[in-house]
């Protein structure tokens, strides 16, 4: 079955073709590693999850790239106020981060690439554009001249008269600036005493990245010239996005990104979240308030990726209690011994529709719906529901296996000879001989065993 995304480029939704066959590769934007992550950022990384997990679903063979931004203007500024070196600070965050990503049950993407492991990328590909005249030097730094790049800002639907001189060789040295003044942007800055210890040789001189090369060199170096999807934020289409597209494209004559995916914002509250105005949340934030990382995930699916969200503490609360209630009817179903099913004259193919919704740009809301009503659905076997959870579960990324496999270890630890007196009293029952049944059950007790009689048979548990 085809997938279809949204691509930011065409502003269309395509038809997924891969660059190389049954391969695909996936380069995503990943944390400046300056301070914690807030949770309108795993927004982003947990879309960049579900999308790397369809892919796989589907058969692909992904790979995907993720860069950790530990050198830019606010990483370097960061470590001065901090008193520690950049790799003291941009470690110690990089940590954090991904221990977040674990909790959230994203799967660490195969290349997570630092920025200063891939300096000499950086520079190589600035000496291409310096050769190619598109670059030129500056006195506080090399820059990429806009005006020799025709599409520049097609990504972001910049209208810009490129013929227009005042727009040429206007500089912008910050890493980030307003889309209404688009100008030359440093791939290089040379050292000032404000970067301290960091510093790097060039054949152009001494300095450090500017911000939006990074991403053109690791991803280049991770997955080749052209690639098949990259994402991020909405936030990074201008500038960031639209200058990696610059740099690369005019560094390899080949186009840079077949797919354009962008996440939409998250907002808290109903306004855009801030430290000032208090409502800035991190992970563990969330996990203070009663909300787990799981929960987070399960409220995040239920809203597609490309449109606005807002986060309060009681929405996600309700999500929690959908999500508790998901799992507990996944372990009963999965408890399930005798049942007596409907059968349909027209049962549905559940799979087949999940690949729709999650094929159709990446509909995981509909998707989790099509869960429920699966749940729902009395024509099909319990244990065929467990089957098909379980596999949607690849995509969701609840970790719906490992629960399984907790309840089958409960399960397990039961002795033998308690399940073998369990069977004797079912039995027993079934005859009706309750006073045998009766003093079976104290004998399981006097093991440390309680059995209780539910619609699906005995349960077993151990006392406490
Ligand atoms: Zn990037």
């Amino acid at each position: 079955m085809s997938i279809h995304i949204h691509n930011t480029l065409t502003g269309e939704k395509q038809e997924f073709v891969p660059i190389d066959k049954d391969k695909v590769s996936i380069y995503s934007c990943g944390p400046t590693v300056y301070d914690t992550a807030h949770i309108g950022n795993f927004r982003t990384f947990i879309t960049n999850d579900l999308i790397r997990r369809v892919f796989e679903y589907n058969g692909f063979f992904v790979k995907h790239a993720m860069n950790i931004t530990d050198i830019d203007d606010k990483t370097i500024r960061r470590s001065h106020d901090e008193g520690k070196t950049l790799e003291q600070l941009t470690r110690h965050y990089e940590t954090l981060f991904l221990s977040d990503i674990h909790s959230l049950n994203i799967l660490t993407p195969h290349r997570v690439l630092r920025a200063t492991d891939h300096i000499k990328e950086m520079i190589e590909m600035i000496s291409i554009l310096l050769e190619k005249d598109i670059a030129y030097i500056s006195k506080d730094g090399v820059y990429f001249s806009i005006g020799k790049f025709p599409e520049y800002g097609n990504l972001a639907k910049l209208k810009i008269e490129l013929n227009d001189t005042s727009v040429l060789h206007e500089r912008i040295a910050n890493d980030e600036y307003e889309k209404e003044n688009p100008r030359d942007f440093a791939l290089w800055k040379f050292y000032t005493a404000d970067d301290g210890e960091v510093k790097y040789d060039a054949p152009f001189g001494v300095g450090r990245p500017g911000w939006s090369i990074e991403c053109s060199a690791m991803a280049t170096w991770a997955l080749g010239p052209s690639i098949d999807i990259h994402t991020g934020g909405t936030d990074l289409i201008f500038p960031h996005h639209t200058n990696e597209i610059a740099q690369s494209e005019a560094c390899t004559d080949k186009p840079f990104v077949k797919y354009w995916v962008h996440t939409a914002f998250m907002n808290v509250d109903d306004t855009k979240m801030s430290k000032s105005k208090g409502n800035f949340f991190k992970l563990a934030d969330i996990e203070e308030a009663g909300i787990s990382p799981l929960a987070f995930r399960y409220w995040l699916l239920t809203a597609h990726y490309r449109s606005q969200i807002n986060f309060t503490v009681e929405a996600v609360k309700a999500a929690q209690t959908a999500f508790i209630r998901f799992v507990e009817t996944f372990i009963r179903l999965g408890e399930v011994e005798h049942e007596h099913i409907h059968a349909s004259a027209n049962p549905r193919d559940y799979k087949t529709e999940f690949l729709a919704k999650i094929n159709d740009d990446f509909n995981l809301p509909e998707a989790l719906a099509l869960s429920w009503e699966l749940i729902k659905d009395h024509s099909v076997e319990a244990h065929e529901k467990v089957e098909l959870l379980l596999d949607f579960d690849k995509v969701f990324g609840f970790g719906l296996q490992a629960v399984m496999d907790m309840k089958k270890e409960e399960k397990d630890s039961i002795p033998l000879e308690v399940t073998a007196l369990v069977e004797a009293r079912e039995l027993a029952r079934k005859s009706k001989d309750f006073v045998q049944a009766d003093a079976l059950r104290k004998e399981i007790e006097s093991r440390g065993y309680e059995v209780k009689d539910t619609e699906n048979g005995p349960e077993v548990k151990k006392l406490v």
